[in-house]
């Protein structure tokens, strides 16, 4: 049982909102696999319309919308570029290799986040028995709360279209980086094949992601969603959420950044912390490993829930942290170091 007050450690814990609910108990349904859900045909149109693209798959997970681009752009044998630390490479266990027969092939990231590009074409191999055949590219944008800029992305995607390689987005934050660069997703997500976002994070539902992209890729998406037990029936009580959120959740992330801001200004107020200034709603702070261990515990003991390990915290900003609990976690903090 979660006894915290203030939960930091993610923004995947928000709870659905009373209007969320509401909207959840209202929404019409029918059998989704057999396309007969109008809200998730809904969900799955607005989101294509909103970014741009041919057509949408409304998916349980960020990890199944992941895997299943993966496994739309490659097949057996086939490989995948990716950070090193990306969420597709390191953070889904091994799906794409297990499940899809995919092999990943990690690049190194710059101290900015981004991989060199000359680092990304070394990698890519060239038509050879040896080797395995590489068919795309992924990027992650926001990654790791930090926002990539756009140009960086529009310099990945001139290099796949000369290359002949797809290119992924994993933008399960990309409206947190469209709020805070100030444009509109369809820029954003304009150099991509596919696009996966998640609408259990900073937008607030309790269940879903969606993939976007190209028909053929989309078409291909959505066998393997039922290949992999990904498909729904009366899915629409969950896509409800999801339009609900993109009604009432996407300019108000402005308000988790300034939050993160707030507290990322209070932290560093503390000399034993180091404290990374957020792009959006993710605060990275170092300290001693000790004293960090020790940090964690007095907070968690005290209801202040953060997330992190070796000398670094996690704390994250979302819709069930409001100006009171920044102030009252600060507090906390403020009483650890014995001020
Ligand atoms: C959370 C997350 C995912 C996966 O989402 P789940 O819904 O937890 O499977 C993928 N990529 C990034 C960058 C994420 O933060």
């Amino acid at each position: 049982m979660n006894t915290l007050r203030f939960d930091f450690r993610s923004d995947t814990v928000t709870r659905p909102s009373a209007g969320m609910r509401a909207a959840m108990a209202a929404a019409e349904v029918g059998d989704d696999v057999y396309g007969d859900d109008p809200t998730v045909n809904q969900l799955e149109q607005r989101m294509a319309a909103l970014l741009g693209k041919e057509a949408a798959l409304f998916v349980p997970s960020g990890t199944m919308s992941n895997l299943l681009a993966l496994m739309s752009h490659c097949g057996r044998g086939d490989e995948f570029i990716a950070g090193q630390d990306a969420h597709c490479y390191k953070w889904e266990a091994g799906g794409a290799a297990v499940l899809g027969s995919i092999q990943p092939q990690p690049v190194a990231h710059q101290p900015d986040g981004t991989m060199a590009l000359v680092e990304l074409e070394a990698a890519i191999k060239d038509e050879d028995q040896h080797f395995a055949r590489t068919r795309v590219i992924a990027l992650e944008n926001t990654f790791g709360g930090r926002v990539l800029p756009v140009a960086y992305m529009q310099a990945v995607a001139e290099l796949t279209q000369r290359r002949g390689l797809g290119l992924h987005l994993d933008g399960a934050r990309a409206f947190n980086a469209c709020v805070a660069l100030g444009i509109d997703i369809s820029v954003f997500a304009a150099p991509f094949d596919t696009v996966s976002i998640c609408l259990s994070k900073g937008l607030g539902t309790p269940v879903g992601s969606v993939l976007v992209g190209k028909d053929a890729l989309i078409d291909k998406a959505r066998r393997h969603r039922k290949m992999l037990g990904g498909g729904m029936r009366q899915a629409g009580i969950l896509a409800a959420a999801g339009l609900y959120a993109l009604e009432h959740n996407v300019a108000r992330l402005a308000e988790d950044h300034r939050r993160a801001r707030q507290l990322a200004d209070g932290l560093a107020a503390f000399p034993d912390l180091t404290v990374t200034a957020p792009d959006t709603n993710i605060v990275f702070v170092q300290a001693a490993v000790e004293l960090e261990a020790a940090m964690s515990r007095f907070l968690a003991d005290r209801g202040v829930g953060v997330g992190g390990q070796y000398g670094q915290q996690r704390w994250v900003t979302h819709l069930d942290i409001d100006d009171g609990a920044i102030e009252e976690s600060l507090g906390v903090v403020r009483d650890f170091f014995g001020a």
